[in-house]
């Protein structure tokens, strides 16, 4: 009997055992930098002389690993294994396939510490939110395995005198997998298992500034008993590798978290039928955000503060459910905004691998300049009342910034960021700050801090996001407790980490018998 699932605990670092250990973690990957990471097809490793070159963004100097690099001829390789291996896994039992995730969930959590320490370097995680998106990788495993379990034998339908009828899910064949580099882990992972554990075969192409984690994980999924050609192993660039998987006639389903721009050109992409094609893809897409935390008159402010702040620049705003926008009603502003820009003073920035660093870069070079050339939009559309400054001499940093005074129609209070950048925006009363929240193209994640019982019910029907959250901050979704997926432009709504997400990656077939 499988036990109930509950979330994995967050490891706190002011015991001197876990600091000890984690920094035990992190001079074990030092030791294992730099190394080179084959592709996977068919369970054999391929090594291609081109590489993708993972680098840490608090140090371009330190390589993390060179990972070889997928091509249009590996790609079609690694279709053929995933074809191949379907033919078996699809007919693997599900209670086998379950416990493959249960296993690796064990893996993971041995190595727990490994792997957060891994995305420390590799990402530029701080130490808690590396912690978090391992602990969440360890959720999906558990809790996928048992979502499976929960719909290996359909759903009950009506039977006739005389008739015996069955409704049961069965797999929709190769998936393409395209994950994100800002939960390395546990959205790769998590869309990975998500496919593989109902019965479906993968090609797995990770972001390219973060391949070195996915890897490690491809690793434990074999130790963990998984067949060759169920995961297939694929970095590779968008425009080759990732156009020509979506193009791909054999091609059933694409399951990709990312940006809005990318997002969209999948979905386009996959709508058209190919030669030799014989369904119609389906696409799950968790896009952007710009999401916002609304604070109400009748409030902790003090909480306001804080759950702003944090929303806003753990992990530098790199979440698609960060707090961009601080919609204030405006007998409250100044003083959630002064008491904002107190804490966020407060702040230090610097490389993660130093537990005392709050915040660490931003990932990459484009990022920087995207975001840094957003803060100089801020500067015309608003006020900068802290930080605003970048550093990108050694890693990418920028520190985190607060825009205030922004009117409601500003660049910086509508287009995602994806950085450490917060736009302050007053309202005149709660309806309005509700309409401003409203007014993106997005709907993912958005908070209300609130006392007042009637403004929270107004806002739990009119504020449109796929999450929302009262008096508390906007980020952190839980497997299992919230799953996590948003409304318009910030995706299909496929919610990550809940019950019905599993059917998205199968199909229900209806059987009937006459007696
Ligand atoms: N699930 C994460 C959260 O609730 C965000 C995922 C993302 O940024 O893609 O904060």
């Amino acid at each position: 009997m499988v036990q109930a699932y509950k979330h994995e605990s967050l490891t706190n670092f002011k015991a001197d055992e876990n600091k000890r250990a984690f920094e035990e973690a992190l001079a074990l990957v030092d030791g294992y930098l730099g190394q080179d990471y084959p592709l996977i097809i068919g369970g054999e490793e391929v090594t291609t002389e081109e590489k993708i070159v993972s680098t840490s963004p608090s140090n371009k100097e330190i390589i993390i690993g060179r990972v070889s690099k997928a091509n249009k001829d590996l790609a079609e390789k690694a279709m053929q294994e995933a074809l191949k291996a379907f033919k078996t896994w699809s007919k693997t039992k599900p209670e086998v396939r379950a416990d493959v995730l249960f296993k690796a969930a064990s893996i993971i959590r041995r190595r727990k510490h490994e792997f957060s320490a891994l995305m420390v370097r590799e990402a530029g995680k701080p130490w808690n939110e590396a912690d978090a998106d391992t602990a969440e990788a360890i959720d999906f495993l558990e809790y996928y395995g048992r979502q499976m379990l929960k719909l290996k034998d359909g759903q009950p339908v009506l039977s006739r005198p005389d008739e015996y009828n069955r409704y049961d899910y069965i797999p929709l064949g190769v998936g393409v997998i395209i994950s994100p580099w800002n939960f390395p882990f546990a959205i790769m992972a998590g869309t990975c298992v998500a496919a593989v554990v109902t019965g479906n075969t993968v090609l797995l192409k990770p972001a390219s500034t973060t391949p070195v984690v996915s890897a490690k994980f491809v690793e434990v999924m074999i130790e963990a008993g998984l067949p060759a050609g169920v995961i297939n192993y694929v970095p590779g660039s968008g425009a080759e590798v990732g156009d020509y998987l979506v193009d791909h006639p054999s091609t059933r389903f694409i399951s990709f978290t990312g940006s809005r721009e990318v997002g969209v050109r999948i979905y386009e992409r996959a709508s058209k039928v190919h030669e030799g094609q014989k369904w119609l893809k389906r696409v799950i897409a968790e896009m952007g955000g710009k999401d916002t935390i609304v604070v109400d008159s009748e409030a902790d402010l003090e909480l306001a503060a804080k759950s702003i702040v944090a929303s806003a620049f753990g992990f530098a705003g790199q979440k698609c459910s960060a707090c961009s926008r601080a919609v204030i009603v405006e007998d409250v502003y100044d003083e959630v905004l002064n008491r904002a820009v107190e804490l966020t003073k407060e702040l230090t920035v610097g490389d993660t691998g130093d537990l005392t660093n709050f915040m660490g870069p931003v990932i990459d070079a484009g990022a920087f300049k995207k975001i840094t050339d957003y803060i100089e939009i801020g500067k015309e559309e608003g006020r900068i009342v802290a930080g605003g400054g970048s550093d990108d001499s050694k890693g990418y940093f920028i520190e985190p910034t607060i825009i205030a005074d922004l009117s409601p129609d500003a660049r910086i209070m509508k287009e995602e960021i994806f950085g450490p950048v917060v736009a302050f925006c007053k309202a005149r009363d709660f309806d309005e700050a509700i309409d401003i929240a409203n007014n993106t193209d997005y709907g993912l994640t958005g908070a209300v801090i609130t006392r007042n019982r009637a403004h929270q019910e107004k806002a739990r029907e009119d504020f449109h996001v796929g999450n929302l959250y009262f008096n508390r901050g906007c980020t952190g979704a839980i497997v299992g407790y919230q799953p996590f997926g948003g409304f318009n432009m910030s995706g299909t709504d496929s919610k990550a980490g809940g019950p019905d997400y599993l059917l998205l990656h199968m199909q229900a077939k209806t059987t009937s018998e006459a007696y």
